[in-house]
């Protein structure tokens, strides 16, 4: 802390000084002729005195006027410090992940940082009441009763305006003086994530459930009569695909799960070769239904991508395509640009209603369940192509229209 003291000032050297030499003066002038020589003398000497009592005084003024001049920069350096506290404590609250308003004891907002005047959109809020500015009985009766009782107090509540929002609202009053600190903290993406893996941990039990039920129906009826060979073998037949699905659920799991940790292997890789050899391994499969599988590209493609995840997204975009398609074709097709690539996969088949299109890459989400199943599905194979493409910083897309076929886009960065 620097020492600011106050002194008031002194004017007695001045005053003396001034009185001294008028004294001198008046004296020279008002002695008689014959002694003036010697008087003059006198007076002069006491002149002389006065004048140097005047040069120390005028001397300590000086010193005295630095003292004040020090003091007053003094202040100057303790208001910038306050002034730059105060701009660092507002960048502060400006900055937290969290709305917060200062309130007088009627709820008047006497302060809001930045995040509050944003949220609630409205552009002056000091000066108004909490109410006018959150449209929330809620965080006024809160805002309140702290203001009345003085123990702080938190709600959890959902704000109406200017959209739904579930948020945690804090209050406590400061200790010094009669106001009231608000905090309100955004829950709604927690809660939407908690939501959404509440959903997906449903999702999983429910489609695990059925086929084990499957199993299990089969090995009892299996059980019950396993003297008939005919019955067995189709039975166990049975068993081995619900297995099979089982096993697929399960590895399309792990696949999204190793996704989600983030991890990825980016090596210089020939992208054309890697997709030529997913559409030639599903050649057979096309053909089976009848369906032409092709590829088109203008050569080599060089791009920095994971081979392993890139051939998974391939695979199940062309799988998927075959599946989707009774009739005509699927085409593969690969465009280079300067500093990123296109793969096209483009198919005759079903198509997709708008209200489908945003919501086929949720996990688990599919049309039609039982055409999904039928074709060996798990729900879970749009949800890995999404992935992938984003952890390469690329995204996908798709454009259909429903009878008349589909396009997967998946845009990806070269490097
Ligand atoms: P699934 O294992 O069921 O195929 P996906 O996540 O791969 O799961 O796809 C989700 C849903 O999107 C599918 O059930 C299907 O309804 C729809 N779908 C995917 N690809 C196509 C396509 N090429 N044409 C039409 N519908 C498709």
């Amino acid at each position: 802390m620097m020492d600011v003291r106050r002194e008031p000032p002194q004017f007695w050297p001045h005053a003396t000084a001034v009185a001294g030499v008028a004294a001198a003066l008046g004296g020279i002038l008002c002695i008689p002729e014959a002694t003036r020589p010697v008087g003059t003398f006198v007076v002069g000497l006491g002149g002389i005195a006065l004048l140097a009592t005047w040069i120390v005084a005028n001397r300590k003024l000086k010193e005295k006027l630095a003292w004040y001049e020090e003091q007053l920069a003094n202040v100057d350096q303790l208001e910038d410090n306050v002034r730059r506290q105060r701009s660092a404590l507002d960048e502060l609250a400006d900055g937290l992940d969290v709305m917060i308003f200062l309130t007088d004891t009627r709820t008047r907002i006497l302060y809001a940082n930045e995040r509050a005047i944003r949220n609630f959109r409205f552009d002056d809020p000091e000066g108004q009441s909490i109410l006018a500015v959150t449209l929330s009985s809620e965080i006024v009766d809160l805002v309140q009763e702290v203001a009345d009782g003085g123990i702080p107090l938190s709600v959890e509540t959902t704000l109406h305006h200017p959209e739904e929002r579930n948020v945690v609202v804090q209050a406590w009053r400061e200790t010094s003086a009669d106001r009231v600190f608000v905090s309100i903290y955004d829950l709604t993406s927690l809660r939407r994530l908690e939501r959404i893996r509440r959903d997906f941990v449903a999702n999983v039990s429910h489609e695990l459930r059925t086929p084990l039920a499957s199993v299990r129906l089969l090995a009892e009826t299996l059980l019950d009569d396993y003297d008939d060979r005919e019955l067995a073998e189709r039975y166990l037949g049975k068993i081995v695909k619900e297995v099979d699905r089982l096993t697929r659920i399960t590895d399309d799991l792990l696949t999204l799960s190793q996704l989600d940790s983030g991890r990825i292997n980016k090596a210089p890789t020939d992208v054309t070769v890697l997709v030529s050899s997913v559409v030639h391994q599903l050649i057979p499969k096309a053909k089976a239904k009848g369906l032409e599988l092709s590829l088109q590209s203008a050569g080599p493609l060089k791009a920095s991508v994971d081979e392993g995840q890139l051939t998974q997204l391939a695979l199940n975009l062309v799988d998927n395509a075959i599946n989707y398609t009774s009739q005509g074709s699927v085409t593969v097709k690969l465009t280079e640009y300067p500093d990123t690539f296109r793969m096209d996969f483009i198919d005759t088949g079903l198509g997709l209603a708008k209200e489908h299109q945003a919501r086929i890459f949720e996990r688990f989400y599919r049309v039609d369940k039982g055409r999904s199943r039928g074709s060996g599905g798990t729900g879970l194979g749009l949800a890995i192509v999404k992935n992938i493409a984003e952890a390469h910083g690329g995204k996908v897309s798709v454009t259909s229209e429903l009878g008349h076929g589909s396009t997967f886009i998946v845009d990806m960065p070269k490097e």
